[in-house]
């Protein structure tokens, strides 16, 4: 009741939202029979939960942000949601975000644009801003998002929530609406490390119905936490953790760096050790991605033909009917992604573009085995700037991706990622938020998630 009260007063604000739950009551009234009745109830009984639109609901809409999916009940739930179910959640509604995860701001949500509840004329980073603004305004405990070059890490660096980017098949896609299927990642936000490794644990391992998500085992996150009540006796020592040099270079503001220096100071403090790791090629993996992402997109987005799902527009004959619902279904970032995708497949351009995307993504996974041999875990900055104005972007598609160069490298190499907040930028009334990204050998989040646990 009382996160629905404070969904409620700061929606009209925030609006975070693009569908609340009319019985999220009724289900934590179920739990309560249930412990009446001395019945199991599980490790997230009672906890009220977002969830990123682009995840299936069967008794909510889900939508993507696109207008194409208006209305879309699915028949059946995610993965993840159903997890997140078993275990006891309440999910109290669908969270905005760019349309298909197409943007890093939330503004290419086809239905509403939400705010920052730092600063509310400033974005909340996207594509899964809905859910990270929901759980920074208090709306929510925690929420599910998607990761396919940031749209869970940058999100919560402009909103000051904890961040998690698992490994690449960690858990099921299954019931994620595909934008690109080799860099889709299911994560979460939450309000501390602790929170992140309680909702992973709980959306984490194999599912048959997703053959990319991998048998291993899903360990304990949450008993592995460093204790933050005895940091006395440097307990990161022997970590040793590996700045990204390409990351602290020209082009990132000053607050930010400064944020990321004193995170560095503080590592330091309790122990670890911290050097700089060059990375030669890290630039390389912004333009790949963009021509990855974009092709398997133009892919994946060729299902929505008015036919199967969603709204149908008229058409004399079946492919202006199709043509005609793609064009008022989809909005401009997914068309422009289309059209790119299409270009980057096309006859006679695949050796010069999508092999050669693919060649760099070889390399930049190479380097980072190497770089992880080198030191334990990396860091970096998330995005080069904090949180931006709202409309200061959104005509300028470049200037947009440009921001992305700190976390897409991450989903080419399919590794896991926590962001916790490190620190503020100037901006706002008190500051803006600026976060920390700390990246993990694959399969491996205990090591970033043990450690970041102290930035709470
Ligand atoms: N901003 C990036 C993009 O637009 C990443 C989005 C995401 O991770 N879904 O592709």
């Amino acid at each position: 009741e009382a996160y629905l009260v404070k969904l409620r007063e700061q929606e009209p604000h925030v609006r975070s939202f693009l569908h609340v739950s009319e019985k999220a009551l009724q289900d934590a009234q179920e739990l309560d029979r249930r412990v009446a009745e001395g019945r199991e109830i599980g490790p997230l009984a009672g906890v009220p939960l977002g969830v990123k639109d682009n995840l299936c609901t069967r008794d909510m809409p889900s939508t993507g942000g696109s207008r194409i999916l208006q209305g879309y009940y699915p028949p059946y739930d995610a993965t993840a949601v159903a997890k997140l179910r078993s275990s006891g959640a309440i999910l109290v509604g669908k969270t905005n975000m760019d349309e298909f995860g197409m943007g890093s701001s939330t503004e290419g949500s086809a239905y509403q644009v939400t705010a920052n509840p730092w600063d509310l004329s400033r974005v909340p980073g996207g594509s899964s801003g809905g859910s990270a603004a929901a759980v920074a305004a208090g709306q929510c405990a925690g929420a599910l998002g998607s990761d396919t070059g940031g749209s869970i890490r940058q999100p919560a660096s402009f909103c000051g929530v904890v961040g998690l980017k698992p490994s690449y098949g960690r858990v099921s896609r299954f019931g994620l609406m595909a934008y690109a299927s080799s860099l889709d990642v299911v994560g979460c936000f939450g309000n501390s490390v602790m929170d992140a490794a309680i909702l992973l644990e709980a959306i984490a391992g194999a599912d048959k119905n997703d053959s990319t998500c991998s048998p291993q085992d899903v360990p304990d996150y949450t008993s592995n936490l460093l204790p933050i009540d005895d940091l006395g006796s440097k307990p990161l020592a022997g970590i040793r953790f590996g700045i990204i040099s390409e990351t602290i270079a020209d082009g990132v503001v000053e607050d930010v760096l400064s944020a990321v220096k004193q995170a560095v100071t503080h590592l330091e403090s309790l122990g670890a050790s911290v050097r700089e790791v060059a990375m030669p090629n890290f630039s390389l993996g912004l333009p790949a991605y963009y021509v990855l992402a974009t092709s398997e997109a133009s892919s994946n987005l060729a299902r929505y033909d008015g036919v199967r799902y969603g709204p149908r527009a008229h058409g004399e004959e079946v492919m202006s009917m199709y043509a005609n619902s793609r064009a008022l279904g989809f909005g401009p970032e997914v068309k422009r992604r289309i059209l790119m995708g299409t270009y980057a497949l096309s006859a006679g351009y695949y050796d010069a573009f999508y092999k050669k995307a693919q060649q760099v993504r070889t390399v930049i996974q190479q380097d980072f085995k190497n770089a992880l041999e080198e030191v334990d875990l990396l860091i970096s900055p998330v995005t080069p700037t904090a949180a931006y104005k709202i409309g200061e972007k959104v005509n300028d598609p470049l200037a947009m991706y440009v921001g992305d160069l700190m976390t897409v490298n991450v989903n080419l190499a399919g590794l896991p990622a926590l962001v916790v907040p490190c620190g503020l930028a100037k901006g706002g009334t008190s500051g803006l938020p600026v976060g920390l990204q700390m990246i993990g050998p694959a399969f491996r989040e205990e090591s970033i998630l043990r450690p970041g646990h102290i930035f709470e």
